[in-house]
Formats: C-alpha cells, sequence, structure tokens
C-alpha cells in the first residue's frame, strides 16, 4: 500500500524526524491562503508547490514547484492541478493531480539519499545511503553503485547508534550535523519497523545553509515516500485509513471488492485461473508459447459464481485482451461453477474475441455438459485437452 508525501512527512514528523511545515491545498485559492499561513506563522519567504500523486520524479515532470509569494502559488497550484502529471514513472498519460502539498521552502546546501527497505538476500532490513540524493538518484544507483552504502539492521534491536555514526561520518557530515543525521536515520528504521513498511525513504534529505539558530545548517527531510506491507496493514488502522483510492487501477479495486487477486500487465492475453501458483504457470505457458499475459487474475477456491462472472466481466472490459484463456484445476473450486460463470458472463458481456477453456477436477463433468449446451452462446469458445494445448490453442487464435 502507498500514501502521499504529504501522510510520509505526518508520520516523519510523529517519529521525530525534523519536516519543513506544510498545507494540502486542492484549489490556486487555498494554496494562496497556504503560503500566507506559512509566512505569518513560520516566516517563510519562498515555498514549494509539489503535486501529490503516487508516483516518483516529479521534480522532473513540473510537479515540483518554487514560488515566492501567495499569488504565484495561487496560479501555480491551480496550472499543476488543472492538468495530469507526467513523469519518468507515470507512462506518457500520465495521471491526476487531485491535491497539492504548499511547503515552506528551505535553502538546500546539499542533498542526500536515506531510505530503509527490505534485503531479501540478507533477510532484513537494509539502511541505504548516498550523499547523491536527490532527483538523479536511480541513475547514480546504476552508473555508480559505490556510492550507494548499505548498512543491515537488527529487526529486534533496531539500527544501532555506532551503525548510523559510521554512515553519517561517511556521508560527509560533520560538527552538530552529525547527531542530527543519525537521529533522522534511527528513527526513519523504527518507523520502518514499527509499520510494517516495505519501502521508506527520503529523498532528499538536505542539508540547508547556515543562520543564527543553525551554525552548522539543519538536516530536514524535504520529500517522502512510504510503502507498506499489505500483509501488515490490518495491525495499523491509521494507516489503513490513508489509502486513497483514487490512486488505484479501477480494475484491480473492483477485483479486490469481490475477493479477486487481479493485477494488471501489458499483454494480450486474458488469463482467468485459480490458484496462484497455477496462474504464474499459466502466464509461463502463454509467455513459452509466444504471447503476453494481459493480466494475472486468481479467482481463488471459494469465489462464487458471481465473482467469477465479475472476474469475466473484468477481462473482458480491457481493450488490450485479445483472447481469453481459462485454466481451472478444480480442488475445492468446483468445474461446474466456472462453468455457469463463462455462460453468464457470455449472456451478459459477450466473448468477441476467442475463448480457449481448460478445465480438470471437480465436477469436470458436469463443466463439460454445461459448456457444451451452451456453444450456441460463446461461439469462439474452444476446449483444450491439457495445459500445453490450451495454451497453444489461445496464441495461434489471436494470431490468425
Ligand atoms: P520528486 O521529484 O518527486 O522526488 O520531488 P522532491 O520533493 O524530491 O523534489 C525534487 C527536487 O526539488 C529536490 O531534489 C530539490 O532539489 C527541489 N526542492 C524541493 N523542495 C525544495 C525546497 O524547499 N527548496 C529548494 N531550493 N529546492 C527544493
Ligand atoms: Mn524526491
Amino acid at each position: 500500500m502507498k500514501i502521499h508525501e504529504y501522510q510520509a512527512r505526518e508520520l516523519l514528523a510523529k517519529y521525530g524526524v525534523p519536516v519543513p511545515p506544510a498545507m494540502v491545498a486542492e484549489t490556486g485559492p487555498q494554496a494562496e491562503r497556504a503560503f500566507e499561513q506559512l509566512q505569518s506563522q513560520h516566516g517563510a519567504k519562498l515555498a514549494v508547490v509539489k503535486a501529490q500523486v503516487h508516483a516518483g520524479g516529479r521534480g522532473k515532470g513540473g510537479g515540483v514547484k518554487l514560488v515566492r509569494s501567495p499569488a504565484e502559488a495561487a496560479s501555480t497550484a491551480a496550472a499543476i492541478l488543472s492538468k495530469p502529471l507526467v513523469t519518468p514513472q507515470t507512462g506518457p498519460a500520465g495521471v491526476p493531480v487531485r491535491k497539492v502539498l504548499v511547503a515552506a521552502g528551505v535553502d538546500i546546501r546539499k542533498e542526500f539519499y536515506l531510505g530503509v527497505a527490505i534485503d531479501r538476500a540478507q533477510g532484513c532490513p537494509v539502511l541505504i545511503a548516498s550523499a547523491e540524493g536527490g532527483v538523479d538518484i536511480e541513475q547514480v544507483a546504476h552508473t555508480r553503485p559505490d556510492a550507494i552504502l548499505r548498512e543491515p539492521i537488527d529487526a529486534a534491536m533496531g539500527l544501532q547508534g555506532y551503525q548510523a555514526r559510521k554512515i553519517a561520518y561517511q556521508l560527509g557530515f560533520a560538527g552538530k550535523q552529525v547527531g542530527q543525521a543519525v537521529a533522522a536515520m534511527q528513527k526513519l528504521a523504527k518507523l520502518f519497523i514499527d509499520l510494517d513498511c516495505s519501502l521508506a525513504e527520503i529523498n532528499p534529505l538536505v542539508l540547508t545553509g547556515p543562520d543564527e539558530k543553525n551554525p552548522d545548517g539543519q538536516v530536514l527531510a524535504i520529500d517522502a515516500k512510504i510503502n507498506f506491507d499489505d500483509n501488515g496493514v490490518f495491525r495499523h488502522p491509521e494507516i489503513a485509513a490513508m489509502a486513497d483510492q483514487t490512486e488505484e487501477n479501477p480494475a484491480e479495486l473492483k477485483a479486490h471488492e469481490f475477493g479477486l487477486s487481479y493485477i494488471k500487465l501489458d499483454g494480450t492475453i486474458g488469463c482467468l485461473v485459480n490458484g496462484a501458483g497455477l496462474a504464474m504457470a499459466t502466464m509461463d505457458l502463454v509467455k513459452l508459447h509466444g504471447a503476453e499475459p494481459a493480466n494475472f487474475l486468481d479467482v481463488g477456491g471459494s469465489a462464487s459464481e458471481q465473482a467469477v462472472t465479475e472476474a469475466f466481466r473484468i477481462i473482458l472490459a480491457d481493450p488490450a485482451v485479445k483472447g481469453v484463456l481459462v485454466n481451472i484445476f478444480g480442488g475445492i473450486m468446483q468445474c461446474d461453477r466456472i462453468a455457469r460463470a463463462i455462460v453468464s458472463a457470455a449472456k451478459e458481456v459477450g466473448f468477441k474475441v476467442p475463448l480457449v477453456v481448460r478445465l480438470e477436477g471437480t465436477n469436470v463433468q458436469q463443466a463439460r455438459q454445461i459448456l457444451e449446451q451452451a456453444r450456441a452462446d460463446v461461439p469462439t469458445m474452444r476446449v483444450g485437452k491439457d495445459l500445453t494445448d490450451a495454451a497453444r490453442l489461445i496464441t495461434e487464435a489471436i494470431a490468425a
């Protein structure tokens, strides 16, 4: 599960990582008032207007803009809110922007990267840090992997002081900055573990220029991205409440509502399968025969006929789908239920594209009978003898 930057900043602040004051706005005039408040309450002379979308690279796409007056905040916010934001992570169509964050601007001396993720090889969380933070961190990771520091974290003990100090010195912090950087690292690690995160990153963590109160400058988080492990979200109702449904794929949301596991992919063969393992094997076989799956869809063992009909509706609503492959091994799932769902989907939506069905297992005879009797309703249907045969039939059918 993902959240917006403004929500991630709230969590960082709650854990004691310093973040500049900021306010959310949904219109130009709201952004104007936000700037005025930052001026009067925090003495801000400069602000940043930032698109709130679940995608990174906003700076490069024009979704992060410095502004110097309330009027400029209003016009900049209105412009960002008026059109989809295209960044290197969104695809060419971009994503709609419904909210912006107006944050007090910071005088940046240097940008660092700080993140915590799971290191699957080591089997533990890992702190990742770099003195080359900012908008080009992905590039740095590719071309100069030595510029990326890594430190394993013991999930029970947390990131230890000596570990954080070592990284802080390696990043080049000195004087009073060291303690601030160490605190930011340890707090980020604690947040990651406490909240069952899959990723918690601050990019950039910045060192500000010196001022009267902070002669060594200040270490601040000015961007934050936090993702959660979906399997842990039930333990944190306050995190679950942060979900923004408008950022999710509508088909995936619909599927979730019916208890189906559906993930949209880039290919042309819609797959309807029961069981995640069988779904993976089916996708492999589709690829082996030279086509690409349009989705991953596991209807599970106990889906109702209505849920399976919904699954067909989701697949058939995708214009990229040029053929549908049904692969069911009926253990708990009864094949006749799938067959009835095929017939009702055929009547309600219609299979205009080729359909290949491979059914085995519980109630398979009844299922075959149901499909045989409904041939007129499903004219594009063919039956595969086994999985390989079915994969071959569907890839041939879409090539024809
Ligand atoms: P991202 O592009 O989606 O990662 O958005 P960020 O919030 O990281 O902003 C991108 C870049 O904008 C940062 O790396 C900074 O260089 C710049 N930026 C963001 N906030 C400020 C600010 O308060 N002051 C200054 N001078 N630059 C900022
Ligand atoms: Mn960033």
